[in-house]
């Protein structure tokens, strides 16, 4: 708390931490999200009542975690931070449940990891604010039903659509957080530059924008790399040139591919002549879980038109094979 995003010093997680918004004003990029959710809060504000569950689905570093602690900022409540793969057990989920308070914003991310059990015993605490807490094990055992003080539950998954669906079901409110544009991107590294203390010209913030991928996490992490390129070798400010010098020596490629993005277009069309190819074959191939590959590269990839999913499998765009420095084959994407 008492961490200044200047002095957070080398702890990229402490400036992390310190670069966060704090109210959804600060908030930058994601307007319609913003008023919805601004709507949700400020409506329960005035009932006096807990909020309705919240779920935030989007590709990571781009605010979900963020949006949750904002909840519990404007509803003036505690915030209690768990995930998906820490609850392996009901009893996990029980005791975690069983510790809130009234009002309390609980926050699940990766929300998608839970086990199966964990996951049902969540549907009946999201809806009745009640657990069933089964004591011994085989035909002795009993379960004891537990009431539980009204919470809001914000879960966080990359994608939605791998939530079962009666758990989907049980939030009031869902958000989907898109890729940011570039001018987004831009406003974010100028703010983030001025709670660091980084010198910098308008070319070399709109550098950094855009080679980040969309992604604030990303944008935030770039400037500190291109702040360390510019105290040690120029003047300590961050000019357009020093910018693009410094991202160049990071890998992090014009359009804003980093070596992941990169290593699976390159296997996509130089393993697999550009596809059609199963994700898990592709997964395999870049060395990377299935689960990386689908849910960091391919949103970004997709969304810039470099890959394409389709009923056979993953396949390169043109645009894929031109990005390599490649000729397309006569026929794709003709
Ligand atoms: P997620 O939980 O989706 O992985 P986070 O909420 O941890 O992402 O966001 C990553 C970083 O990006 C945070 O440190 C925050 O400073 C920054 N950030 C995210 N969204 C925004 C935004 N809309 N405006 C400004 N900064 C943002």
């Amino acid at each position: 708390e008492h961490v200044t995003a200047a002095d957070a010093g080398a702890d990229d997680r402490a400036v992390e931490a310190a670069l966060r918004p704090r109210t959804l004003d600060e908030v930058i990029g994601q307007t319609r999200v913003r008023e919805q959710l601004g709507l949700v809060l400020e409506a329960a504000r005035q009932r006096g009542r807990t909020s309705d569950h919240v779920l935030l689905s989007g590709p990571p570093g781009l605010g979900k975690t963020t949006l949750a602690m904002i909840i519990s900022a404007e509803m003036g409540a505690p915030l209690r931070i768990t995930s998906g793969p820490a609850i392996t057990h009901a009893g996990d989920l029980a005791s975690i449940l069983s510790g809130l308070n009234e009002g309390d914003v609980l926050f699940v991310d990766e929300i998608h990891r839970m086990s199966r059990p964990a996951e049902e015993m969540l549907y009946l605490a999201m809806e009745d604010f009640r657990v069933d807490v089964v004591i011994g094990k085989g035909p002795g055992a009993t379960s004891i039903p537990l009431e539980l003080p009204p919470f809001t539950l914000v879960g966080a998954t990359t994608r939605a659509g791998l939530l079962p669906g009666p758990l989907r079901d049980r939030f009031g409110f869902t958000a989907h957080l898109e890729f940011y544009e570039a001018d987004e991107l831009e406003l974010i590294v100028r703010r983030s530059a001025g709670l660091l203390d980084v010198a910098f010209t308008d070319g070399g913030a709109a550098e950094i924008a855009s080679r980040s991928r969309g992604t604030p996490r990303i944008a935030n992490r770039l400037l500190r790399r291109v702040r360390d390129f510019s105290q040690v070798r120029a003047d300590g400010v961050v000019t357009h040139e020093i910018a693009s010098q410094a991202l160049d020596l990071y890998e992090v490629d014009p359009l804003g591919l980093d070596r992941l993005d990169r290593g699976v277009l390159d296997a996509l069309v130089r393993r697999f002549g550009g596809g059609p190819v199963g994700i898990s074959t592709l997964a395999v191939a870049v060395g990377e879980e299935r689960e990386t590959v689908e849910e960091v590269a391919e949103p970004f990839l997709v969304r810039n038109g470099f890959l394409a999913r389709t009923p056979r499998g993953r396949v390169a765009t043109p645009a894929a094979w031109r990005h390599l420095g490649l000729t397309p084959p006569a026929g794709v994407g003709a």
